[in-house]
């Protein structure tokens, strides 16, 4: 099941807080095309809070998702915990004043805050979650230490007398004459 979306009118003055599970169903959606995959009966969490100010709202809260996916130097499969801050301001579309164009404003507003907009007075909680989930997705996701060693190493090991294998027939040869 999607993470709701709240409607403007029903957030009360005093704000409004949300303890959310993010399940595998929603979560393999969100992961799709990552490389991510869910980590079953480990579903993720969010604690969202939704506080009123005039038509803006403030999105602040936490979330925290486990997924696993595979190590990019050992193709080991892996697990992960993805958890950050939610801090956004909403605003509701279309209130950019007159004026001024448009289009400069917001752009500038945008850049100094966290600054996005809701449409038809729906908060959608899934759209934003799912957002600040693949911001924390890895691209090159990998272990911290690998717990298998690749199988290549870079340069081969020296021999017990001291010579280098890549060397070795060379040496035989040296011993012949
Ligand atoms: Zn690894």
């Amino acid at each position: 099941m999607a993470p709701p979306v709240i409607l403007f009118d029903r957030i009360p003055d005093d704000g409004l807080q949300q303890e959310l599970v993010l399940d595998d169903a929603w979560l393999a959606g969100v992961f799709e095309g990552t490389g991510l995959m869910t980590v079953p009966g480990a579903p993720g969490h969010a604690s969202v809070r939704l506080d009123k100010d005039g038509r803006n709202v403030f999105l602040s809260g936490r979330f925290e998702v486990t997924a696993q996916t595979d190590c990019v130097a050992c193709l080991e499969r892996m697990t992960l915990t993805m958890s950050a801050d939610l801090v956004l301001h909403l605003e509701p579309a279309g209130s950019t004043k007159p004026g001024k164009a448009a289009h400069e404003e917001v752009e500038l507003s945008r850049d100094e805050l966290d600054v996005d907009v809701y449409t038809d007075d729906r908060i959608d909680l899934a759209h934003w979650l799912r957002e600040a989930i693949l911001l924390e997705a890895p691209l090159h996701p990998r272990h911290e230490v690998c717990p298998v060693k690749l199988e290549m190493p870079a340069a081969p090991p020296l021999a017990r007398d001291g010579i280098d294998p890549r060397l070795a027939p060379l040496a035989r040869f040296i011993k012949k004459e």
